[in-house]
């Protein structure tokens, strides 16, 4: 149920550091015209850019969430206004206050949870419609039956559970609290930036609500900062997106050629293959297969030495060893061949049954009961004065690469060199 494995403090780290920045700049002093002027128009600005990004990438769940924070902003924003103008609170100012402390943590777990399954409009208009029927449903009762309404809410329904530091209405705590197990359990369930931006921000929110009419621009700041946490985890995503692969968590092709650009002089390009992956596929399945390549990528995401590992396509993977020489990494590469070789893979899923005779008997040689096997061949090419673009040495790698399948497999080659590296028989 929860994928501990893929939890990354990188995860939370952006929205760390705005959390850390509005804290620093709400408690900061004597603040200039420029910040103060600032602070005033952030949160629109945030909305309006933050807002237009996620709707050209299509997220409706992060704009609500932005929008929900925008219009609690603006009604609290209304009385701190008053306030600072006028030096007493508006009428209205507490009903207010408590209802957006119930509100604001309600509609951000809703919006925060609420998945997008559905077709593009009908999402938006189911989450319009429940914007738009909470915020009337407010808004009668607080126009109806305002004095009622107050006294619902400040109502202390469990003095034994009262504490003299809470400055928000009761309900409030269990609400807050509801909504952060909720966004914990989703982030531990799928860990991905924007869950994890998710429940940074509701700490935020938390944090922000009680210090509205003490500290002069907190709501200012916290919300514009919550609502930057989720504008950056959409950043994030999409960047993930486009330089990770999906199914093995690896850097992928795109990554690899904006690193070829920033080699310096000396640095390595090692190409390694799954040998006989297709016969593997054909015997194990696809999904087998997948495993299997998510092993793969898995040991050679750690190889040694300094080297980094990327997925170059399908069953191809390419380890860049930045500043160093072919003597220094054919070892770690070894190493990772090596434990390749010689990691018998249990089969998750035992219920996929060959279909034939003939797919069984070859799985049965595969496999070492119940268990499978692959192995790999690396071609590894150094930058010399003969080929000096990284293309060049990218493809020397791959001719390598070639030889080491040439020679059997299960192999390494290093280019110009005609000695192979590995096991003595392979498959
Ligand atoms: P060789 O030892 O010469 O490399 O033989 P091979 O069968 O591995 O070589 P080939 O390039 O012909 O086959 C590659 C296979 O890798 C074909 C394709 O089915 C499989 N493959 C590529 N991408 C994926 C993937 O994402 N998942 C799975 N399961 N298989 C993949
Ligand atoms: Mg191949
Ligand atoms: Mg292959």
């Amino acid at each position: 149920m929860f994928r501990l494995d893929a939890v990354r403090a990188s995860h939370f780290l952006p929205s760390l550091l705005l959390l850390i920045a509005g804290l620093a700049a709400a408690y900061a002093k004597d603040l200039s015209v420029f910040f103060t002027s600032l602070f005033n128009v952030l949160p629109t600005l945030v909305l309006l850019l933050g807002g237009a990004y996620c709707a050209v990438y299509r997220r409706q769940r992060e704009l609500f969430l932005m929008l929900t924070v925008y219009i609690a902003y603006f009604l609290l924003d209304t009385q701190t206004d008053f306030y600072r103008d006028n030096g007493h609170v508006r009428d209205d100012a507490a009903v207010i206050f408590h209802l957006v402390c119930l509100l604001l943590p309600a509609l951000y777990g809703i919006y925060g949870v609420w998945q997008e399954r559905m077709h593009l409009l009908q999402d938006m208009v189911a989450r319009g419609a429940v914007l738009l029927v909470v915020g009337a449903v407010a808004v009668a009762l607080e126009q109806r039956f305002p004095a009622a309404l107050l006294a619902g809410l400040a109502d202390i329904r469990w003095p034994a559970l009262h504490g003299e530091w809470m400055s928000l209405i009761q309900l409030a705590y269990p609400l807050f609290i509801g909504v952060l197990v909720l966004l914990v359990v989703q982030y531990l369930r799928a860990p991905r930036p924007l869950n994890a931006a998710l429940v940074m921000g509701l700490v935020g929110l938390f944090w922000m609500l009680p210090k509205t009419f003490i500290l002069p621009f907190t709501l200012n700041i916290m919300c514009s900062q919550v609502m930057l946490m989720i504008a950056a985890a959409v950043a994030h995503e999409a960047y993930q997106m486009a330089f990770r692969d999906e199914l093995t968590g690896l850097p992928g092709r795109r990554a690899l050629n904006e690193r070829m650009q920033r080699l310096g002089r000396n640095y390595v390009i090692a190409m390694s293959d799954v040998d006989h992956f297709k016969r593997f596929n054909d015997t194990h399945g696809h999904d087998v297969g997948d495993q299997v390549l998510r092993l793969v990528a898995s040991r050679l995401g750690k190889v040694g030495g300094g080297g980094k590992a990327y997925r170059y396509g399908g069953e191809e993977f390419a380890v860049v060893f930045a500043g160093k020489s072919t003597e220094h990494c054919v070892a770690h590469l070894e190493a990772v061949r090596e434990a390749i070789a010689g990691y018998a893979m249990r089969l998750r899923d035992q219920g996929a049954r060959p279909h034939d005779d003939n797919t069984g008997r070859q799985r049965r040689a595969g496999s070492r009961g119940g268990a499978v096997s692959v192995t790999i061949s690396i071609g590894v090419a150094e930058r010399h004065v003969d080929h000096r673009n990284p293309d060049d040495v990218l493809k020397s790698a791959d001719q390598a690469l070639y030889s080491a399948k040439a020679a059997g497999r299960n192999c390494l080659m290093v280019h110009g060199l005609k000695t192979r590296r590995g096991a003595e028989r392979a498959s």
